[in-house]
């Protein structure tokens, strides 16, 4: 089967791998239908998140289920699911402290990072990690219950209460994907903050926000200004802290390596929290259910599709540019995805 496979920074190839086969009596086989293109994968390409070389890629994934071992008893042959790529054990000390997003196995289990992923036609996984899709939600959409569910629970972290005045730092999927989950939580108004015009412009076009919610090119801080930042962007953490009101709280969920400097005496006497948060913790479910709802309007933020073959185009309208071997900021698309047909 043709595989989108990373071998080093800026060098990734379509490459014949092959096909997976039951061994285990609870694994199951899907059949890829789509998988997003996720910064993940980006910061792969380019070198910034380190992954095993010869792996597939990709990991937000949605399919059919082809074949199944003898003990799977939660879907049948045929059945449209959603892949929860995030492996646990759940007998690691993490795991069984209730941390499973922190599985002491997981830098080796990891879908397409350090294990093969779902940049392909077949991805083998075991019926703990399966969930069903209905029957009126496309692939694409299913698939982004895995960057849901980790906002979802950087939202549960967070404790947000309705009249939060509320910033989110970064216009991308994951930005706007807490947008939406601020607003299941019933936090009405707030502002998005996005440096690249072309994103700007496509959140316009396509009606991506609700009345009471705005899009602006850049956050200049005043004092007191909000009591939930939002930084997606790993990187502003000290203009946060000039903006953020006593009692406020920031979240992140960037991971990008910088040097930030803040005074901790102001975090203590200002009652200041700031929550960091990674991959998803209990909330695959909720963020499947609330895809399966339809009420989210996903199809308004997936903007882009691509075949397999066009793999590099798609990473190059995200701002990964293999030619030059170089992130930009010409982004023309909101959230990407490669279909397989
Ligand atoms: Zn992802
Ligand atoms: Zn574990």
């Amino acid at each position: 089967m043709k595989a989108i496979v990373y071998n080093n920074p800026w060098d990734i190839r379509i490459e014949e791998k092959e096909e997976p086969a039951i061994i285990l009596p609870d694994e199951v086989i899907v059949e890829i239908r789509a998988t997003g293109i996720c910064g993940t994968d980006l910061s792969i390409i380019s070198g910034e998140y380190l992954a095993r070389p010869q792996v597939i890629i990709g990991h937000e994934s949605a399919g059919v289920i082809v074949e199944k071992g003898k003990g799977v008893d939660n879907c049948n042959v045929g059945d449209r699911v959603i892949i929860d790529p995030t492996y646990y054990c759940g007998y690691c000390d993490n795991c069984r402290k209730g941390l499973r997003n922190h599985c002491l196995l997981k830098s080796t289990t990891e879908a397409g990072v350090s294990i093969d992923g779902t940049f392909t036609r077949y991805f083998k996984t075991t019926q703990r990690f399966i969930y069903g899709l209905h029957d009126n939600i496309p692939f694409e959409q299913g698939a982004m219950s895995e960057p849901l569910s980790c906002v979802l629970t950087a939202v549960k972290k967070l404790a947000v209460t309705p009249f939060m005045r509320t910033a989110i730092l970064g216009g991308g999927p994951i930005g706007l994907l807490f947008y939406m989950a601020l607003k299941q939580h019933g936090i009405r108004e707030g502002v998005i903050y996005e440096t690249s015009k072309n994103r700007i412009k496509l959140i316009e076009q396509n009606n991506v926000l609700s009345k009471g919610w705005q899009i602006a090119p850049e956050f200049i801080p005043q004092k007191n200004q909000y009591d939930l930042i939002i930084d997606t962007t790993g990187s502003l953490l000290e203009k946060s802290m000039l903006a953020i009101a006593d009692g406020g709280k920031i979240s992140l969920m960037g991971l990008r390596n910088n040097q930030q400097t803040i005074n901790p005496r102001e975090i203590a006497d200002r009652s200041i929290s700031i929550i960091g948060s990674i991959d998803s913790q209990d909330t695959f479910k909720h963020a499947v259910d609330l895809i399966n709802s339809g009420r989210l309007e996903l199809e308004k933020i997936i903007t882009n599709g691509y075949s397999l073959n066009d793999f590099t185009t798609a990473v190059k309208d995200l701002g990964c540019d293999v030619g030059t071997r170089q992130r930009n900021n010409n982004i023309s698309s909101l959230k990407s995805f490669i279909s397989i047909t």
